[in-house]
């Protein structure tokens, strides 16, 4: 176990004998779980204005429509209802993400859950229900946990929603998805994600909010938002950690493109 962790566990009081640093470069800051000034100033956070649909930022309110939509959603709406993200996924952002999937960074999870609760705010309804997108069993093994299922409690825990981190499952490792059509990538991810027998039975009338730790091109989180609905989910909304610029064509969702630490 590595002195992070030592921390981790043991809080305030051991701030004495490890000062807390910046989650991001190791400065000092004055409470652990921070990043600091200069750090922060390199992360992005998503503001108005951003589309209501796909979180996606927009250099003025005129280019979104009366709905509050882009004129890409303004075209085809995606399937979930609202989209809210913490930050743009740059390089800050995209370190922080990054060693919360493969260093066990947790501490970076209750930073990115604070950030996700302010910016779903209004999505996280007394009544909602967060569930995270599922990560096959294969690709956690290499992981030990669902980042996204880290986050979604993280948020759980500040908004006091209720979360449901299995109420989803991903069947079958979809590892091969880098060379198969987009079609055949929808059908194939289709298969993969179900609900969970037993865990999904409290989603039906729910607005479901929906995690994951990055938004590229909502493929998965498409099929997400399908499944959840033929759950009998009244609703479903999308709460990320980070936005990737909508025009870039790289699909983070699929394990050939993660780039390791
Ligand atoms: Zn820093
Ligand atoms: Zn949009």
């Amino acid at each position: 176990m590595g002195w992070k962790h030592v921390r981790h566990i043991g809080g305030a009081a051991l701030d004495v004998l490890f000062p807390p640093s910046c989650l991001l470069c190791a400065a000092d800051v004055v409470q652990a779980g921070l990043v600091c000034a200069e750090c922060f100033g390199r992360l992005h956070p998503v503001v108005a204005p951003c589309c209501d649909a796909c979180a996606t930022p927009q250099t003025a309110a005129a280019y979104l429509g009366a709905d509050g939509l882009c004129p890409a959603c303004e075209r085809q709406h995606p399937v979930w209802a609202h989209a809210r993200a913490a930050f743009l996924y740059d390089q800050a952002s995209r370190d922080l993400i990054l060693q919360l999937k493969y260093a066990d960074r947790l501490e970076n999870a209750r930073f990115l859950a604070q950030r996700m609760r302010q910016a779903g705010q209004d999505i996280l309804t007394p009544d909602a229900v967060l569930v995270p997108v599922p990560v096959h069993r294969w690709r956690l093994m290499g992981r030990r946990y669902n980042q996204a299922a880290v986050l979604a409690l993280a948020v759980a825990r500040r908004s006091g929603v209720r979360c449901v981190p299995d109420a989803l499952v991903r069947s079958k490792a979809t590892t091969r998805l880098a060379s198969f059509s987009p079609q055949e990538r929808k059908a194939e991810m289709r298969n993969a994600i179900t609900l969970h027998p037993v865990r999904a039975a409290g989603l039906d009338g729910r607005s479901v909010v929906l995690v994951d730790d990055v938004l590229t091109t909502g493929a998965t989180a498409s099929v997400c938002t399908q499944v959840l609905l033929e759950a009998g989910a009244a609703s479903v909304s999308l709460l990320v950690a980070g936005r990737v610029p909508a025009q870039k064509e790289v699909d983070l969702d699929f394990p050939v493109m993660e780039t390791p630490m």
